[in-house]
């Protein structure tokens, strides 16, 4: 399967930005979450529905990634679908983060 950063042309590259991981800060608690509401996520959908690898990075969410928006699923919507299809992450974002790497395949290839 191939990883985002490999895909011709993608929506989100012309884009950038965080919108993928919209943060919100949760004020007293002290922590930051995920809001998959906020203006920023709509964002991040709308460009991934106009996304002609909209299905194989969907596909790719669901073996890879344990965080933000792919293919216009959010982490609260690939639960589910791995469930009922018995697919267990891979962790592959993670992986990106311990190597620095971080999300930039959702903006980084530009291969034309
Ligand atoms: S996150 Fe995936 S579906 Fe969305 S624009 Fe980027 S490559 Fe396309």
């Amino acid at each position: 399967m191939r990883g985002p950063w490999e895909y011709e042309d993608p929506s989100c590259a012309s884009v950038g930005g965080n919108f993928w991981f919209p943060e919100r800060d949760a004020g007293s608690l002290g922590l930051t979450v995920i809001n998959f509401q906020s203006e920023e996520a709509k964002i991040a959908r709308n460009v991934c529905n106009s996304c002609t690898h909209k299905i194989e990075c969907q596909q790719w969410g669901l073996k890879y990634e344990n965080y933000g928006i792919w293919g216009g699923l959010t982490e609260g919507e690939r639960e589910p679908i791995r469930v009922r299809l018995n697919i267990i992450v891979e962790e592959v974002g993670n992986a990106n983060i311990a190597a620095g790497v971080g999300y930039s395949p959702h903006q980084s290839n530009t291969s034309t």
